[in-house]
């Protein structure tokens, strides 16, 4: 370690003391003299915060001590070495160590444009630097000459001047903090400098020695980290690329272990204190579900039912995630679930997050489960008010035992009579709330088995970071016979061909999806432009054939109608919105054309071309991508390429960000200060297994683990959960 006490990059200017080795390490500290309550100042406290500057920086979040110590530099500027002013070349970029014999400030005709110039020299010779636009510097170099100064050599209107991109004046002990050395660059906004910010922090570092280490010294040394304090110390200033590295990973891995003892820590207490009926072991009804099914599981499918089957014989409530690639058959989990709560004498709830949804499922469990002799119900807010009430009190009494719906279910005071599974269909696409609020204990005071589905493949450093207290289950088998969807990219010249294909495949029988592009700010703008394209088609390149629209603010019964008559084959071609994203199932349908494809994320584009490939016949999925430029059609052309949706969706997570891949609403992600999902998934699966030990109470004395739990609550865990923000 090599930070130095004040932090700053120390640069000899004649002093040899400077370099001192015994400078180099923090001063020793006994414990006596930590004081955590020194990084609670204000940090108007420091020397050089103004009311100007503490509100700017109040802006940015910062408003202790604590903050700026922990605000995290982008990067570091590579070193540079000194040059001299005899062997500048054109254009090289170079830093200077001169002093300045003269200065003019000249203004230009435009009175806008201000050019400071001066004249440096060092050793080997004189030169013009020049500033643009820092009329405030006249006179700055007045008392201290010396000074430090990066940019290159331009020559204009033939004459030759070095332009400063950077410098810095150097004071008695020739300490350089902005030019030489790692420079720290740190995210800023407004009129904040980063100069202002890399001043204050060198200002601050001596105050780390207060910041109190969570980690405990078995897992410190194990590892070879620095203690905290050196290691935020290093983190701004360090002395190699290498220390940098080494301490934003120290910063990154704790910053995981908090976390994911917060989120595990959280589970254990909710299962400490929550109650779930056990189910007892599967019996003829069970069986008789799986014996009737019209084909056979996937070995993914009854892996997933048997994990699900181990949850559903404790007495603690299932909290599981389930995910899998469209298609890959979540719906018989859900419904062998279901079933196992029924033939336990209870009652288990389906919520789905639209109607068309639940109709879907209530058309295809409703007979299937029927069948069984299950009671099955559905309750949505489309229906009239008569009926729901009518609903309820079936739901309430336990006449009604499989009950699907939609939000209707949170939201109407439904009272189960003995709620014991509980499936959320597409979960992303509810929020917490309203997740925790279908979880609540049904009639009897115990808490329901909950199964929560996504179609959405989650990254696993996504799925043990969003849902970290969720236990995972994973369909990674598509049915047999699943061929990938063939797709293709459309241009104008092509797209009268697109179009002979389309309807081709429908004079042949086959449906077809031709999806709008999507307008987030809007729904009216979004179905407006549905309408037109739909209008523009029937009259058009899809007349002739029976065309629908499909949009989200049809009303319900229209809704119902369209989507029944796509699925019974009634309607050739099916013009939407994205409303038909998730779950929507007509194996029939062979051809999607997605128009504005570009405005979808890759993970979205999957989901919607998911609805077609889904029986035997090949299938077919074409993006409008003329006009596009070179990066949208690159993501487009990988989206073409592969079919993998776990692929698909971590390299929405690489391009656009760890927020993007569902919604701004779920993530919550600016909690994470240091560690990226991304880079650090390697340290995450190591702070994961670290922190199952810690709780299982393996690996510390009790003291330090209390202590680790304490800091981990702090952190994160003063929320109902971390990544609430709805
Ligand atoms: P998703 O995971 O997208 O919800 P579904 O459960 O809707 O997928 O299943 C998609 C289709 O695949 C349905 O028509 C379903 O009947 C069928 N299916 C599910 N599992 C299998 C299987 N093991 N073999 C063949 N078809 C299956
Ligand atoms: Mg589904």
């Amino acid at each position: 370690m090599s930070a130095k006490t004040g932090g700053g990059i120390h640069f000899p200017l004649g002093s040899s003391a400077a370099t001192d080795p015994t400078e180099l390490t923090l001063p020793l500290t006994s414990k006596k003299d930590i004081d955590p309550s020194r990084l609670e100042r204000p940090l108007a406290d420091l020397k050089g915060v103004g009311k100007i500057t503490g509100r700017r920086l109040d802006e940015l979040g910062l408003k202790t001590v604590r903050d700026l110590l922990l605000h995290m530099p982008f990067r570091h500027e590579q070193p540079s070495r000194i040059s001299s002013v005899g062997s500048l070349s054109l254009g090289e970029e170079v830093t200077l160590q001169v002093r300045v014999t003269s200065c003019a400030l000249h203004e230009t005709r435009r009175r806008r444009v201000s050019i400071l110039e001066a004249l440096v020299c060092d050793e080997s010779g004189s030169v013009l630097a020049t500033w643009y636009n820092q009329p405030y510097l006249q006179g700055a170099f007045d008392e201290r000459p010396e000074i430090l100064i990066k940019g290159s050599l331009v020559r204009r209107r033939g004459v030759s001047s070095f332009l400063v991109k950077r410098h810095e004046i150097l004071g008695e002990t020739g300490e350089s903090l902005h030019v030489l050395g790692l420079v720290p660059v740190y995210p800023t906004c407004g009129d904040l400098s980063v100069r202002t910010i890399r001043s204050l922090l060198h200002r601050a570092t001596p105050e780390a020695r207060h910041l109190v280490d969570p980690l405990p010294a078995p897992t410190l040394a194990k590892k070879r980290y620095s203690g905290r304090a050196e290691a935020v110390l290093s983190n701004h200033f360090p002395a190699s690329v290498e220390e940098a590295r080494r301490a934003r990973e120290r910063l990154a891995f704790e910053e995981l272990l908090l976390l994911q003892l917060a989120v595990l820590g959280r589970r254990l207490k909710e299962d400490a204190s929550r109650q779930a009926r056990v189910l007892e072991v599967p019996g003829p009804l069970s069986r008789a579900y799986l014996d009737g099914l019209l084909f056979e599981p996937t070995a993914a499918q009854l892996r997933v039912v048997s994990e699900i089957e181990r949850d559903l014989r404790r007495a603690v409530p299932m909290q599981r995630l389930l995910h899998g690639d469209v298609g890959s058959g979540k719906t018989m989990v859900a419904a062998y679930s279901m079933v196992r709560a029924v033939e336990g004498g209870g009652q288990a709830a389906l919520m789905s997050p639209t109607e068309v949804l639940a109709d879907q499922h209530m058309a295809r469990l409703g007979p299937e489960l029927g069948a069984l002799g299950a009671r099955v119900g559905l309750l949505k807010g489309s229906q009239t008010a008569g009926e729901r009430r009518k609903i309820k009190t079936a739901i309430a009494s336990g006449e009604i035992q499989v009950v699907i719906g939609t939000h209707a279910l949170i939201q109407e005071g439904v009272r189960f009579s003995d709620l014991r599974v509980t499936v959320i269909d597409e979960q992303h696409r509810f929020g917490v709330r309203q997740r925790e609020a279908i979880m609540a204990p049904g009639g009897a005071g115990t808490w329901p088995h909950t199964l929560h589905m996504s179609a959405t493949p989650i990254p696993r450093t996504l799925s043990l970071t969003l849902y970290g207290d969720l236990d995972v289950s994973v369909l990674d088998e598509l049915p047999p016979g699943r061929r990938p969807v063939r797709t293709r990219l459309v241009f104008g010249d092509s797209e009268a061909r697109m179009w002979d294909f389309v309807r081709e495949q429908l004079t042949r029988g086959k449906q077809a999806y031709v999806v709008c592009p999507l307008i987030e700010e809007s729904e009216s703008l979004q179905a407006a432009s549905a309408r037109q394209t739909f209008e523009e088609l029937a009259v058009g390149e899809l007349a002739g054939f029976r065309v629908r629209l499909l949009h989200g603010q049809l009303p319900t019964a229209e809704k119902a109608d369209v989507m029944s008559s796509f699925s019974s084959g009634g309607v050739d071609a099916l013009v939407s919105t994205s409303v038909i994203e998730v779950g929507v199932d007509v194996a029939n349908a062979t051809v999607m054309v997605i128009e504005g494809a570009r405005r979808f994320g890759l993970s979205q584009l999957h989901q919607l071309r998911g609805r077609v490939g889904r029986g035997a016949e090949e299938s077919y999925c074409f993006l409008m991508a003329e006009g596009e430029e070179e990066t949208v059609l690159s993501r487009l052309a990988l989206f073409a390429r592969t079919n993998d949706g776990f692929a698909l969706a971590e390299a929405d997570l690489m391009a656009r960000g760890e927020g993007q891949l569902f919604g701004e609403r779920q993530s919550g992600f600016g909690d994470l200060e240091v560690a990226s999902l991304f880079r650090d998934r390697r340290l995450l699966e190591e702070a994961r297994a670290l922190a199952e030990q810690v709780l299982a109470r393996k690996l510390l004395p009790d003291a330090s683990r209390r202590f680790l739990l304490a800091a981990a609550e702090e952190r994160f865990g003063g929320r109902v959960t971390w990544m609430e923000k709805v």
